[in-house]
């Protein structure tokens, strides 16, 4: 396997070499529960898991996905709804869980949840205190990003100017304006376990290197999250880490996906523009969101609207309805592996919308044979990428027999179409434009190309 990666501390795509020979580890930072995730959070979660299923084929994984669940955010919910702490966290982790797995997000090797591992993160702040890259001040502990030549490194920020063009007002107890928090303080209603300076609660970033120290060493081959997470919390992540393990790697390749706006606009709760998978799959099949959040490349951004959800319908229209009513044993299914073109643009930065382009070209071949062995293997071929991309995973029957009852299938329509084509050869325009009302009737658009008739759902 010949794996390439865009890295973003080099900027470069690079030639994927794991640290132990045949093994790889991965972190992605997962979700902070106090709410339901939104489909942008959803974007990490499966993109990542479509790679770690691409590793899966070659490598022995440890795929870790963190739980934030001590956060200001969370203690605010707590006080908004009357519930407890571990009430609302629960109840949001289990919601999280149900969520991704709707879409098809295989669930993590390790799930490291931050309040199990305050111990760790105190240890790791006091080796920080010890080797000078960590103060104390008025309660709190602070990194001191001065001490840490490398600072700025991850996301290409000068720190100079970054002090320099801070306009925030500065905390006394800083010495520096971009020093950042490791542990703070905790008044007696707020959540807080002992340490060597005196009852608090960590901060966000101190979480991840310690869970990631903990469950995957010192140096972890990939670390994943969305582009928003460079700074600050990947940037001070890296430092943190680095400073504890005197100079070792952290990660050896930094990867991160575009943002998803929703209809050209940021999503944002205060713009109330926000789509939450919780209410999605009740109404939408999980692997059309799936598949229309691998319908573009992970590091691009990704503007979500109906369309892009359609354009994912009439996609799986068109893959389930080139495999209905082909029977494969279970030993044929077994033995099939996905078209190597599929392999191939995967393996090229997690090329997803070229892959499902391979998968179509293996599609247009299957409706074209007419070879029943022929036929038999590229279906079987088109349901191992299936399994690999993490869709089709219904029976074809299934698929269209759950879509709506007015809906017409992608079979039916490639069969009125043809009748189209078939009046036309014969100059009956009148039964040609019949057909094109009644597909526009059912919301079927079609459009004349010199390589025959396409069709799409308006
Ligand atoms: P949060 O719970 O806000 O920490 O976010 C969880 C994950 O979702 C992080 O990896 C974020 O970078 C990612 N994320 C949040 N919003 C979006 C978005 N609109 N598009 C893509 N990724 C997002
Ligand atoms: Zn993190």
């Amino acid at each position: 396997m010949t794996l390439f990666l865009h890295d973003t501390l080099t900027g470069k795509k690079l030639a994927f070499e794991p640290l132990k020979a045949g093994e790889v580890t991965m972190y992605l930072c997962g979700p902070t529960v106090y709410n339901y995730a939104h489909i942008g959070n959803a974007r990490p979660a499966v993109v990542f898991d479509l790679l770690a299923r691409l590793l899966r084929r070659s490598y022995k994984l440890t795929n870790a996905r963190n739980i934030t669940d001590v956060d200001d955010k969370i203690n605010q919910a707590a006080i908004d709804t009357g519930k407890t702490i571990d009430e609302i966290t629960a109840q949001y982790i289990e919601a999280y869980n149900d969520d991704m797995a709707a879409l098809g997000v295989l669930p993590p090797d390790i799930e490291p949840r931050a309040t199990q591992h305050v111990e760790e993160m105190v240890a790791m702040i006091g080796t920080l205190v010890d080797k000078g890259f960590a103060y104390e001040a008025d309660g709190h502990v602070l990194f001191d990003v001065n001490s840490d030549p490398d600072y700025g490194k991850l996301s290409k920020r000068d720190l100079r100017e970054m002090i320099a063009g801070a306009r925030v007002e500065v905390a006394s107890y800083k010495r520096s304006a971009q020093d950042f928090v490791l542990w703070k303080p905790s008044t007696p209603e707020l959540p807080g376990w002992d340490s060597p300076w005196g009852r608090g609660r960590p901060g966000w970033h101190i979480e991840c290197s310690a869970m990631a120290e903990k469950h995957l060493g010192e140096t972890i081959d990939i670390h994943a999250g969305g582009q928003d997470l460079v700074f600050p919390h990947h940037e001070n992540e890296l430092a943190q880490s680095t400073c504890a393990h005197d100079g070792a790697p952290f990660a050896r390749y930094w990867l991160h996906n575009g943002f998803l706006s929703l209809d050209s606009t940021k999503m944002s709760k205060s713009l109330g523009n926000v789509l939450l998978v919780h209410e999605m799959v009740k109404t939408i099949p999980g692997e059309l969101i799936r598949l229309a959040l691998l319908g573009a490349h992970y590091r691009q951004p990704l503007d979500w609207s109906d369309a892009a959800l359609e354009g994912a319908r009439s996609m799986l229209d068109r893959l389930y309805g080139s495999i209905r009513g082909i029977e494969l044993s279970d030993e044929e299914r077994a033995a099939a592996v996905p078209p190597a073109a599929v392999i191939e643009a995967l393996e090229d930065d997690l090329n997803s919308p070229k892959a499902l382009a391979e998968l179509f070209s293996h599609a247009r071949a299957l409706n074209k044979s007419t070879d029943d062995d022929e036929r038999k293997k590229l279906a079987a071929e088109i349901l191992a990428a299936g399994e690999l991309l993490g869709i089709l995973q219904v029976d074809a029957e299934s698929w269209f027999a759950g879509s709506d009852d007015n809906d017409l299938s992608a079979e039916d329509i490639e069969a009125l179409l043809k009748q189209r084509e078939e009046a036309r050869d014969n100059k009956d325009f009148a039964a040609a434009d019949g057909i094109r009302d009644k597909l526009a009737d059912a919301g079927i658009t079609i459009e004349d190309s010199p390589t025959g008739a396409r069709w799409r759902r308006s």
